[in-house]
């Protein structure tokens, strides 16, 4: 497994893997790697030739009194990762190579980045998320890129991004990976007690109650997310961000759900932000032709 620090080794790397025609799949992410990461690097293991992983906390999307210091970070535990998942390079640049020369320019995608996560962190976060995703394309300059369901805010938004700007990336959409209890699998995760870990799978009940009533016919969104309101304020410890129903591809809010729908939610346990997040058809699609339990 290659491991590369310079954009200029980079587009070595991406250019010689077009030159000989082998297709490359990219996985960007903020490191501490885990199941979820590794579910989406093995995604692109299956369907590229090549697989590249990014491994770069971005500063600049976390807004002021945000967690950028205590988030985790373990370079050589996330290499062993990587090289045992079958990643072939790791893109892991110092912050000075990326925003070395003053960053003048930055991409924002308007209307689905000021709902849900963009309102508790700031539209700032988004902004920054697809700038550095759309540095990240033209530097590594993927065939196809994995991003997990657990952020399928941000996965819309960049969707949207490649739509809009005809950047020539397909974004691949994957599952969120959980532990047994359902808790979805986050970076963050490592920052709980185990008493706090037991208290978040609540935001994860809360869904399943808010997919279970709907499935049973319950199509008010007001009543849904009372339900998930009880289910989160019953848990000492957890106490509610946001909880809302929207529309996957606007991300407005819906009063009726007779369409897919995101039923997203964040929720803060101690000093850690988690987030979590169903799609749902109200009676079929997809989604809600698959048994429950692989539906996540
Ligand atoms: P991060 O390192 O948190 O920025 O995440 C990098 C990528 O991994 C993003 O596309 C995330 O959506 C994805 N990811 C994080 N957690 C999970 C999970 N539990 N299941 C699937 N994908 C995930």
């Amino acid at each position: 497994m290659e491991i590369i620090r310079s954009i200029a080794e980079m587009r070595e790397f991406s250019r010689n893997c077009t030159k000989y025609g082998r297709s490359l799949g990219f996985v960007p992410t903020m490191g501490a790697l885990h199941a979820g990461h590794i579910s989406l690097i093995e995604r692109s293991c299956r369907d590229n030739d090549v697989t590249v992983i990014s491994i770069f906390v971005n500063p600049r999307q976390f807004m002021q009194s945000e967690d950028f210091d205590q988030y985790p970070r373990d370079e050589a535990g996330d290499l062993e990762k990587a090289e045992a998942a079958g990643v072939d390079a790791v893109f892991l640049p110092e912050v000075d190579e990326i925003y070395g020369r003053e960053c003048l320019t930055s991409v924002y995608v308007a209307s689905l980045s000021e709902t849900l996560c963009g309102i508790s962190r700031g539209t700032g976060h988004f902004r920054w998320v697809c700038t550095i995703v759309c540095k990240l394309f033209n530097i590594v300059q993927p065939g196809t890129a994995y991003f997990g369901q657990k952020d399928a805010q941000q996965a819309l938004i960049i969707g949207r991004m490649v739509e809009d700007l005809n950047i020539p990336v397909e974004v691949m959409l994957c599952p969120t990976a959980r532990d047994t209890s359902g808790l979805a699998l986050s970076s963050r995760n490592v920052r709980l007690t185990p008493k706090q870990r037991e208290a978040a799978t609540c935001l994860y009940q809360a869904l399943c109650e808010a997919r279970r009533a709907l499935r049973k016919g319950e199509k008010a969104s007001m009543i849904l997310i009372e339900l998930m309101t009880e289910i989160i304020e019953k848990q000492p410890g957890a106490e509610i961000d946001y909880l809302q129903i929207v529309a996957p591809g606007t991300l407005q809010e819906v009063e009726w759900v007779d369409d897919l729908v995101l039923i997203a939610g964040a929720i803060r346990v101690g000093e850690v932000r988690l987030i979590d997040n169903l799609i749902v058809h109200p009676e079929h699609g997809p989604w809600s032709e698959l048994p429950e339990e692989e539906q996540h």
